[in-house]
């Protein structure tokens, strides 16, 4: 289908033009407010077939109207969409396909002043997108040679210059016009991702650019969770390069990262040695990007996102599914930093923020939930971060830290598994660190538990919630609130999870999430009759983005009702609603006992 659409796209040939080139004009409008649309909707844009149409429209803008006042701009928007497209889709099918319009517009209109913005998107597609250097070399070289008069001229050649090494062997054509001392100068970072020579000493960042301070990891056989801390908020790309054998150079992942700077803390070489990433080494790529490059020792896929407020790259790294398979978690897990191995002299306690997180040497007994070995359970919030907080002051932290502690105990009593929290005291732990924490300890599940808030102070009542778009405004409110984040970056992250909903376990989620709630509702009725049943939600939570297992996050109560806050305080209430979760999860598990024996 895909594919016989962008036929349709390259196999037009210039139509004779028509006698009112006004035409276009109409055409044209009207595919723009398509695009208007599209691009105002975080939730159209994750729809192919809305892109298609859009790109559709303003291809038929050049078809239709080939010599019309807006041909050249509708196959550029074409080729532009196109372009954004693959941003969401990463199919490598839709970068050929913007590459293929892009240079269309270069050699249909040669005389429009998108001529040379085209050759060079062109251009930035082979480089970065398909990894055809010797390609973009040619495009980028076309802008300095045709358009020299042309705003593209300096980022063309410098670009040029930095590929000189790909340029194809020289023919009759002449070369481009780059001064001697600029092509002596060796990028501090080979575009092949071996480190040659050092990265210059750090500097401050000048106005407009950020820092990249460090580099975190966490892992696991067969998932490892990079995470690159900035300061600002830079743009930049991730790409892949298979392993080169004869240079005797890994697969490799890197991230360039645009305007930014070393910190003089960043710490360039980072050891991972965990199976799956040999090490992270962070290096100046030029004089205004940093090259961040993960050496792979195996591969499967990866995915790389965003979170903000501190502005971090995520990158989680899976080797095949085998290897997860067979990553029975045990002594072989590492901790983050490699710091000492020794096993803690006694039971170890439950990981905390800045500590290796530790399993436990021994194998957990088996309950009668044999499917459930090791749940982890995440308290909201903590540290500098205290939640929501109710009207007589109450802090969302020290609820869930309750909660979560009583959840260890109870789950751990009543179902015979492992229970890891990913805080047990008033500490701050990213959001990203807590799921890690569950990837890295193979957890078969994850609860995060929190109190809810809103600014409507007679909204109360308990939800859960698994992740996914989320369906209606108030459950954006809510994940943005969790998040730390505005809607619109809520809508953001939802972009994000287009590409990343396929790790996730959505089915097993949302029965989770059905058999807490239920039982969070019905249980708590008895003792409690005002509870309201806020029922089971979906929502973009950072908490929950990237966890490999079944994972729910539940809003116990509103912590901004005047009752609720008061419920939430009492050590009656809390026991009764861990009491509560123990038996959802009770319920999940025996529902998934009698389909396996089946
Ligand atoms: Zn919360």
């Amino acid at each position: 289908m895909r594919s016989v659409f962008f036929a349709f796209l390259f196999c037009f040939s210039l139509l004779p033009a028509h006698s009112f080139g006004d035409a276009s004009e109409a055409a044209y409008g009207k595919a723009k407010e398509g695009y208007a649309r599209l691009v105002d909707s975080p939730q159209k844009k994750l729809h192919r077939d809305q892109w298609e149409a859009v790109i559709q429209a303003f291809a038929a803008v050049a078809e239709n109207h080939p010599q019309g006042a807006r041909g050249a701009d509708g196959l550029f928007m074409a080729a532009r969409a196109t372009r954004e497209l693959y941003d969401i889709s990463r199919n490598p099918e839709d970068a050929g396909a913007a590459v293929r319009l892009f240079e269309r517009v270069a050699e249909s209109y040669p005389a429009s002043s998108l001529a040379d913005d085209a050759l060079f998107a062109a251009g930035g597609i082979h480089e970065t997108l398909l990894e055809r250097k010797g390609l973009a070399y040619l495009r980028y070289q076309a802008v300095v040679e045709r358009y020299p008069e042309g705003d593209m001229l300096p980022q063309a050649r410098s670009r040029a210059v930095a590929l000189i090494a790909f340029a194809p062997p020289p023919e009759p054509a002449p070369p481009v016009n780059v001064s001697a001392e600029k092509l002596a100068a060796p990028p501090s970072l080979d575009p092949m991702g071996s480190v040659a020579g050092e990265t210059p000493p750090a500097r401050q960042a000048a106005a407009g650019e950020a820092l990249l301070t460090g580099v975190r990891y966490w892992s696991k056989p067969g998932y490892t969770r990079i995470v690159v801390d900035l300061e600002g908020t830079p743009e930049f790309s991730a790409n892949v390069l298979p392993a080169d054998v004869k240079a005797g150079l890994p697969p490799r992942i890197y991230l360039d990262i645009k305007k930014v700077q070393p910190a003089a803390k960043l710490v360039e070489k980072t050891q991972v040695e965990d199976g799956l990433l040999r090490q992270v080494r962070a290096a100046r790529f030029d004089p205004t990007t940093m090259r961040v490059v993960l050496d792979l020792v195996a591969y499967h896929s990866y995915k790389a996102f965003t979170l903000p407020d501190p502005y971090r790259i995520v990158v989680d790294v899976y080797g095949d599914e085998q290897a997860v398979l067979s990553a029975a978690p045990g002594p072989e897990l590492r901790a983050a930093p490699p710091v000492e191995e020794k096993a803690a002299p006694a039971p170890p306690p439950s990981p905390v923020a800045k500590k290796p997180v530790e399993v436990p040497r021994k194998a957990p007994a088996l309950g009668p939930l044999a499917g459930l070995r090791r749940i982890v359970v995440d308290a909201g919030h903590g540290g500098k971060d205290p939640g929501a907080v109710g009207p007589s002051g109450l802090q969302e932290k020290h609820v869930t830290l309750a909660l979560a502690k009583l959840l260890k105990t109870e789950l751990e009593r009543e179902l015979g598994c492992q229970v890891i929290l990913t805080r047990d005291r008033d500490v701050f732990i990213p959001l990203e660190e807590r799921t890690a924490i569950a990837n890295k300890v193979g957890a078969d599940l994850f609860i995060s538990v929190h109190a809810n808030a809103s600014h409507n102070k007679n909204a109360y009542g308990v939800e859960t919630y698994y992740l996914n778009f989320s369906k209606n405004d108030k459950a954006a409110a809510v994940a943005a609130r969790e998040n730390g984040t505005s809607l619109k970056q809520v809508g953001d992250l939802e972009l994000i999870l287009f590409d990343l909903m396929a790790n996730a376990k959505i089915n097993e989620s949302s029965r989770l999430a059905a058999e807490i709630q239920n039982s969070l509702v019905h249980d708590l009725k008895r003792q409690y009759p005002d509870v309201r049943d806020l029922g089971v939600k979906q929502g973009p939570f950072y908490v929950l983005v990237g966890a490999t297992m079944p994972s729910v996050l539940v809003e116990a109560a509103f912590i901004s009702h005047k009752r609720e806050e008061t419920l939430l305080a009492s050590r009656e209430f809390q026991q009764q609603t861990s009491a509560a979760i123990v038996k959802g999860v009770r319920n999940y598990a025996s529902a998934l006992k009698q389909v396996a024996s089946k």
